[in-house]
Parts: structure tokens; C-alpha cells; sequence
């Protein structure tokens, strides 16, 4: 996957000094948008209905195709043989599904333009020569960007916004580690551990504020899973923040998700933003559990408290129970129901050292998958118990959408 320093894709991106008063410049769009260069050319084509509504490098590539009303999703990933995808080029496992709608299977329309694209990634990819890494001495990178991008359509008048990219909260079982570390390839960073790097956009709010005015408004996820917007960084670039400031009167809604109290810091602007929903992540009862496979997450305790502070000021609020870890179900159900509007429950997804983990908290992965299950069916039925609706969005967004009406 790599070729000869010099040569390469990111090498032949023509580099400017820093612009020391703000950010450097951020070289990602540029050079994700050599190897999507056809379609971004036409992002439109009325012969076949099919509109590229958003795309997005920072996980990965991912376009955003809206028609024949639907939304499909294609993810470009690492190429990697021992995993199935929909489709392979000499340098991606290609992914594509129904976004909103993930367990319709494509049909024959679907395939169809999926086909082109794939077939438009494999003849792009010839000219993209991705350089060697770098590599680097430090152990840890604070960096500064500007971006061009901030708000992503992703179809149906939705959106995200990622303040940050890369996250210091750093859960070895964070799914967003390999697929950032793919974007950093492509743009010719060194290889650094996640948890220990993060890109700060710091002209995110400018550019967010230009651009509301562009798109019809609609709800807007922030922490898409590439970055915590409430990270411990937030507290000193404030970068979340002043994004939702640009969302205030704008019509657009915000739906957060952390794992971070700290959003109780917003709580006041949040509250004044009709339709706003704030969610924690929340996988088990136990501070024990919790200190032992997301240690750089705040104790249990202080995301309950957040959720209970948010809705006494006004604030929508639900939880995400993911990935299922150790716990009391009955313990975790009776405390969190009463503090939130809606639920969604995950198992772990797969991810390199998954074994590892669970062998260090001293158990088998083929025990804890069965433990998993007995735990899922015992927290749907506990939150069913109170009236607590469980897994009935697909996404942020959507329960944004359903709920600002
Ligand atoms: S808080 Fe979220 S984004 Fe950050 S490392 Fe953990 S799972 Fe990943």
C-alpha cells in the first residue's frame, strides 16, 4: 500500500506554511478528494437519480447517495482480506448499505450505482500513491487545523459534525481507532496510538456558521463516533461549544452523545435550543467494570448525575448502553430509566485485542458473547418494564428528527 517518500499522493498536495495565529492547514479533503475527483465533479446525475448528498474522510471515506427515496451508505475501510465487505479494490474493503435503514438488504438499483462507484474508486486509486509514514518520537499530538468542512449531509436533511478527530478519553475498544488511523495514512501522518493524538478544528464555528446557511435545517449528530465532543480537551478550545452557538436560531437541532459529564457545562446554552436531545454512553453499573475497559471515561456516577441535571434543566435526554459490559441490569435499568426519554443497546464490536480485553478481565470471549445476549434480553426487558422505548432509532439523528416536532 505504500510506495517510495516523495512520490505520493499527500507529498504531491502543495504545502504552505502554518498559519501560526489559527491552525495548520488540514491536507485530508484534498487529497480523499483526488480519488473521488469524477464523482465530485458531478456529485448529480440525472439519468441514473442518484445525488451525492455528503462525503466524509475522516473514518475512512464515506459517501452519502441520496434517490429513489433512499440513503446509501459507502464506507471505504482498509483493505483487509479476512474480513467480508461488499467489495474489494487493490486498496479498500468497499462496504455499502441502506443508511436509516440498515436491515434492508440492496436491491438491484442499489447494486447498480454501488457497481460504478467501485468501479470509479478501483480506475481513481491507480494514481494514488500513498507515501511512506513518517515516523515520529512523540508519544502523544495536540494539532491545530483549519478545515474547509465541517457540516456533512448524510441524506434526509440530516448531518453531522465532528468538532475534533481523535479522541483522548482513548477506549481500547473504540471502533473509530482503525478507520481514523486509515485517514491519517492517506494523509501521510506517522501511525500514533489512539487515545494519544487529536486534531482540533479550530475554525470549525466559522465555517459551521457559513455554512447553515447553505443546507435547509435539520438535525445535526454531534459525536459520530470519530472523536468525543466533550473529550477533556473541550474544556480549553471550547470548539463543541461555540459550534452549538452557531446552531442557536438557526432551526438546526443538535443530538450529542458522550461518555464526558463535562457536557453539563453546556447545559444552560443546550436548554435553549428547541428540540435539543443529550445522550451518555453508559455500558454497565459498576465503576470497577467501567475503570477497567474505559478508564479515561468519567465515573458512572458523574454521567448519571449529568443525565439527571440535564433533563431538571430542560434538556432531551437518552442513553447508550454500549458496548454491553459487566453489570447489574436490574441495577442499571432502575437508575437510568427514570432520567431518560429513550434507550439504545450495542454489544462490543469486533475490533483487534477484542481477546486480549476480555482475557485481561478475566474472561473468555466465547463466555462473555453468551453473557452478552442473557445481559441485552435482561435490559430489554427491564426498560420495557418502565416504558422506556429501547432501539427504536437507528441513529442520533433520527431520534432528533422524531422528537423536535
Ligand atoms: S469516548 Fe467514544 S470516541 Fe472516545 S475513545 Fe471512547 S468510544 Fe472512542
Amino acid at each position: 500500500m505504500s510506495s517510495a517518500p516523495g512520490k505520493g499522493a499527500a507529498q504531491q498536495v502543495r504545502r504552505t506554511p502554518k498559519d501560526t495565529s489559527q491552525g495548520e492547514k488540514r491536507y485530508l479533503d484534498e487529497v480523499a478528494g483526488r480519488l473521488l475527483a469524477p464523482l465530485l465533479a458531478k456529485p448529480h446525475s440525472s439519468k441514473s437519480g442518484w445525488r451525492l448528498v455528503g462525503w466524509d474522510a475522516e473514518q475512512g471515506l464515506s459517501l452519502f447517495l441520496e434517490g429513489h427515496d433512499r440513503v446509501l451508505l459507502l464506507e471505504l475501510d482498509r483493505l483487509d482480506e479476512s474480513k467480508s465487505c461488499y467489495a474489494r479494490t487493490a486498496r479498500f474493503n468497499v462496504d455499502a448499505r441502506r443508511h436509516f435503514d440498515a436491515g434492508t438488504p440492496l436491491d438491484r438499483m442499489d447494486r447498480a450505482i454501488v457497481d460504478r462507484l467501485v468501479a470509479m474508486v478501483r480506475h481513481q486509486e491507480r494514481g494514488l500513491e500513498l507515501p511512506e509514514r513518517p515516523t515520529t518520537g512523540r508519544r502523544s499530538l495536540v494539532r491545530s487545523v483549519n478545515v474547509e468542512r465541517v457540516l456533512i449531509p448524510e441524506g434526509r436533511n440530516q448531518y453531522y459534525v465532528n468538532p475534533y478527530v481523535g479522541c483522548t478519553i482513548g477506549c481500547p475498544f473504540c471502533w473509530a481507532a482503525g478507520r481514523a488511523d486509515l485517514s491519517r495514512h492517506l494523509e501521510g501522518l506517522p501511525e500514533m496510538e489512539w487515545g494519544r493524538w487529536v486534531d482540533v478544528k479550530v475554525n470549525a464555528p466559522e465555517v459551521l456558521r457559513a455554512e447553515l446557511k447553505l443546507h435547509p435545517p435539520g438535525p445535526v449528530r454531534f459525536s459520530p463516533v470519530v472523536t468525543d465532543p466533550y473529550q477533556p480537551l473541550e474544556r480549553k478550545h471550547r470548539i463543541t461549544r461555540r459550534c452549538l452557538e452557531a446552531l442557536l436560531g438557526s432551526g438546526f437541532t443538535p443530538g450529542i452523545l458522550t461518555r464526558a459529564a463535562r457536557v453539563l457545562e453546556d447545559a444552560e446554552l443546550l436548554a435553549r435550543i428547541p428540540g435539543a436531545a443529550v445522550g451518555l454512553s453508559i455500558p454497565t453499573d459498576d465503576d470497577r467494570v467501567r475503570h477497567r475497559f474505559e478508564p479515561g471515561a468519567d465515573p458512572i456516577e458523574d454521567r448519571l448525575e449529568a443525565l439527571e441535571k440535564l433533563r431538571s434543566a430542560g434538556v432531551r435526554t437518552f442513553a447508550v448502553i454500549q458496548p454491553i459490559l459487566p453489570m447489574k441490569p436490574s441495577s442499571l435499568v432502575s437508575r437510568l430509566a427514570p432520567l431518560v426519554d429513550a434507550v439504545r443497546i450495542e454489544g462490543m464490536q469486533e475490533f483487534e485485542g477484542m481477546a486480549v480485553l476480555y482475557d485481561e478481565a478475566g474472561m473468555s470471549e466465547a463466555i462473555w458473547r453468551e453473557e452478552t445476549a442473557r445481559l441485552q434480553r435482561a435490559l430489554f426487558e427491564g426498560f420495557g418494564a418502565h416504558g422506556v422505548p429501547v432501539d427504536e432509532f437507528d441513529d442520533l439523528g433520527e431520534l432528533v428528527a422524531d422528537r423536535s416536532n
